[in-house]
């Protein structure tokens, strides 16, 4: 009988929890055993109660849920093989064969090493008397498949990440609120969203709210950035806008590369545009509550399609994660998405901004 284990790593998203209960769902379907790791990496290198048996009743009613009911975290352990060694270890103590991993690039980068890495983890193993040879034979192989959970939509080969809908809605209706007083006084307000190296919320939240001007790390502002913003929000008040919403990507200026910051904007359009500006961080409001419908969909979607790739895996198949694209379920190479998503980072720190655009993607070409 299969041992399909699940986890989630790193940053958490809405959806995650939905992204398990199908995992655990279809894996008991398909006859298998179904096992959480809780508390991501961590969990799987210190083994014991942090990797246990999950039943059908144990997820029910986690679809809705926003973070990850079976914890998180950032683990240094895993990142070197002494931890990698144990977490090994521990799996092979539970009879678990196969791996599902919700998480960003970094968790998934870490699973596809594990995977390169399992027929020496276990010649070690045996080495050291941990693992019987017979063990070593029965566990031969490791699959995992990845499921990309992140607010930030910030990886390539997939048209959406589980949980940045939900982070949309949710910095959408932040902009509601703040856009009713705003409105009301007559005042601008430079709005910071999260997405670390990505845009995408900065960008789809200015289209989805009718912001004035937007900074989004892959398409830093011209020279002239003060005189085209001032000129634009100008226009607007003169034709009798009352409110003024500028959206700041956190990585527009975490980067320190387009000397944007939203104290910036705002003493600019204070002193020039005589605007009262008010600053709000959104912050953490962006990640949590509820999975938003298209979340819960693709989460389960997803999941059910990550166990379907498990048990059709062979030890030749490269390490896949599941994908939209196009509105249909997809598996797709890991590696060559983690090497893509790198490279637009990268191109960002170069200061390649043509390529970065072209490597997001065709939302943000227009
Ligand atoms: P995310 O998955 O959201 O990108 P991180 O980059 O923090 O988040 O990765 C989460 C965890 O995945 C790390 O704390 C670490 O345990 C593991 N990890 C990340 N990168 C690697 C790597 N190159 N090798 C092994 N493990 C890694």
């Amino acid at each position: 009988k299969k041992r399909i284990a699940v986890m989630t790593s790193g940053g958490d998203s809405p959806g995650m929890n939905g992204s398990v209960r199908a995992v655990v769902r279809m894996a008991i379907d398909q006859g298998c055993e179904a096992y959480c790791v809780y508390e991501g990496y961590e969990g799987l290198v210190q083994g014991g109660d942090l990797i246990r048996q999950a039943q059908w009743e144990d997820v029910r009613g986690w679809l809705s849920e926003g973070g990850t009911l079976i914890g998180t975290a950032r683990c240094k352990a895993f990142t070197e093989r002494p931890g990698r060694l144990k977490a090994a270890k521990n799996m092979i103590d539970k009879g678990i064969n196969a791996l599902v991993i919700c998480g960003g690039d970094g968790s998934l980068t870490g699973a596809d090493k594990f995977r390169g890495e399992w027929p020496s983890l276990l010649e070690e193993l045996v080495k050291n008397g941990d693992i019987s040879t017979e063990q070593q034979k029965t566990f031969q192989y490791l699959n995992i498949v990845g499921l990309v959970g992140s607010i930030d939509n910030d990886f390539a080969d997939t048209d959406a990440t589980i949980g940045c809908y939900s982070s949309l809605g949710r910095i959408c209706e932040a902009v509601d609120y703040i856009d009713a007083t705003a409105f009301s006084h007559q005042r601008a307000f430079v709005i910071e969203v999260m997405g670390r190296h990505c845009g995408w919320l900065a960008l789809m939240a200015g289209v989805s709210t009718g912001a004035d001007f937007i900074f989004i790390p892959e398409s830093p502002p011209d020279r002239d950035w003060e005189d085209q913003m001032c000129d634009i929000i100008s226009k607007h008040r003169n034709l009798g806008k009352r409110k003024t919403i500028v959206i700041v990507a956190e990585g527009a200026h975490d980067l320190d590369l387009t000397r944007i910051s939203p104290n910036k904007v705002k003493d600019l359009l204070s002193t020039r545009l005589k605007l009262d500006t008010r600053i709000t961080t959104l912050g953490h409001v962006q990640r949590g509550g509820n999975a938003c419908a298209y979340d819960r969909q693709l989460s389960t979607l997803q999941g059910v399609e990550a166990v379907n790739a498990v048990l059709e895996a062979t030890p030749e198949t490269p390490s896949k994660f599941i994908a939209i694209i196009e509105n249909k379920i997809v598996r797709n190479p890991l590696i060559e998405a983690v090497k893509s998503t790198q490279e637009v980072a990268e191109a960002i720190k170069a200061k390649d901004f043509k390529r970065a655009l072209d490597l997001r993607g065709p939302e943000f070409a227009e």
